[in-house]
């Protein structure tokens, strides 16, 4: 029996005369994923994607699992195929469908015939086909309205296939198909998520992280590149690009006051991130700020801290509650990796009565206390970068000019 994977893609459907694009970044990001599970074919036909094992090694399994988390994809269906005649497809229902039956007490049969040359009618498959998973699954009965299994049968171009069941994909938009992003990557709860939010939209990743060693230790890094390998589960590959920030903190602590701290380094930030992203062909900045969420995050303290750049500033969670935050966090399994108690570098030097609605123009009148130009060129020289793969592994990478 020939199993193999029928993918159903969403959004980009709609997307008329520029479909081929997306549909095209989609297929060639699963051919990049399958390339792990083995050998795969992946083509295309009818709004579906159909990813069929070449030999018995291929890991459909493994390929399953990957293609739930490829963008673009909203659901994902085991499927076995035959020949287009109704002998074939009741043998097959037969010998298929009862595997995925255990448990189930109701069923119902729905057939969808894009080949009108099929001489049976879609009601007519249906019911036949449903005749005979009940004549080998006895105990079961059908119930139209809220059954516990959907069995369907396809009679499509190059087959009749049947699958009972659909796996909800990751949905959004392929990868590479809105652009690159630069993620301001913390070892918190909320960056990695608004990285896979945008991830999601199909902007491609890109992060720098910020360490303040030796306030900030090794571990606080190498948790931000554990965090940085779970979305890259999703999001491809991500470079990491690495600014220490000690000499940065130590002077705005020796030159200005207290309560400004936390804003002025976000300024400073704010300028690496947007140098970073201009460097790295990045067409927006990514935060995981969320408004109201703590001192530096109410609406005149963004205006501040964004006021340095001029580029977009994409802040999905800004309008998220902190719990709904959270169960993306579970559901893309970052949250336990994010709530490791290490300390971040905003949290070395926190002003014990940070500013909630600053001005701008004391801000910078702080800010002229220190040497600005300096201090970036010399933040921005202490960079090196990591390269952190799907699978979590790492490597350290060589900018070429
Ligand atoms: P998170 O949970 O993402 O750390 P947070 O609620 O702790 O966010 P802040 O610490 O104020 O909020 O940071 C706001 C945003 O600034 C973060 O979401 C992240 O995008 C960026 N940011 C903060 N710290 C760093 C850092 N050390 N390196 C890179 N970006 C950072
Ligand atoms: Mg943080």
């Amino acid at each position: 029996m020939k199993e193999l994977l029928l993918c159903k893609y969403g959004e980009i459907v709609l997307k008329g005369a520029n479909r081929a694009f997306f549909e095209n970044l989609l297929c060639r990001e699963l051919k990049f994923r399958a390339a792990r599970h083995g050998n795969f074919t992946i083509s295309r036909s009818q709004s579906t994607i159909y990813i069929e094992p070449q030999d018995d090694d291929a890991d459909i399994d493994g390929m399953l699992e990957a293609t739930l988390k490829v963008f673009g994809i909203v659901g994902v269906s085991r499927a076995a195929v035959c020949e287009k005649n109704m002998d074939d497809i009741r043998a097959l229902a037969k010998a298929y469908i009862p595997q995925f039956m255990a448990g189930a007490k109701t069923f119902k049969c729905e057939a969808k015939r894009s080949d009108k040359r099929f001489p049976l009618g879609s009601p007519q498959i249906a019911a036949e086909i449903g005749g005979e998973i009940l004549s080998v699954c006895p105990r079961l009965k059908v119930d139209v309205n809220n059954p516990d299994v959907v069995v369907r049968v396809e009679i499509r171009e190059f087959g009749a296939y049947i699958h009972a069941g659909q796996y909800k994909g990751a949905g959004g938009m392929p990868l590479g198909s809105n652009g690159k992003g630069l993620l301001l990557l913390s070892g918190g709860i909320d960056s990695p998520v608004a990285g896979w939010m945008m991830a999601k939209r199909g902007v491609k990743i890109e992060a720098l992280h910020f360490e303040s060693y030796p306030y900030t230790s090794e571990q606080a890094r190498d948790k931000v590149l554990d965090l940085a390998g779970i979305v890259a589960g999703w999001a491809g590959s991500i470079r990491v690009h690495v600014i220490s920030l000690t000499h940065v903190q130590e002077e705005l602590k020796r030159a200005c006051e207290e309560d400004y701290f936390t804003l002025l380094l976000r300024r400073f930030m704010m300028r690496l991130a947007e140098r970073a992203a201009r460097e790295f062909e990045c067409g927006a900045l990514i935060t995981g700020e969320s408004v109201g969420q703590v001192a530096s995050q109410t609406m005149e303290a963004m205006a501040v801290t964004g006021a340095v750049v001029s580029m977009p500033i994409f802040r999905p969670c800004v309008g998220m509650d902190k719990e709904e935050i959270i169960q993306i966090a579970r559901k893309i399994d970052t949250f336990e990796t994010s709530i490791l108690p290490f300390e971040d570098c905003c949290t070395v030097f926190t002003p014990r009565h940070p500013r909630t609605r600053p001005e701008l123009c004391k801000v910078e009148a702080q800010e002229a206390l220190v040497d600005v130009d300096a201090l970036l060129e010399e933040a921005w020289a202490t960079m090196y970068h990591v390269n952190v793969r799907p699978d979590g592994s790492r490597a350290f990478w060589e900018k070429r000019d």
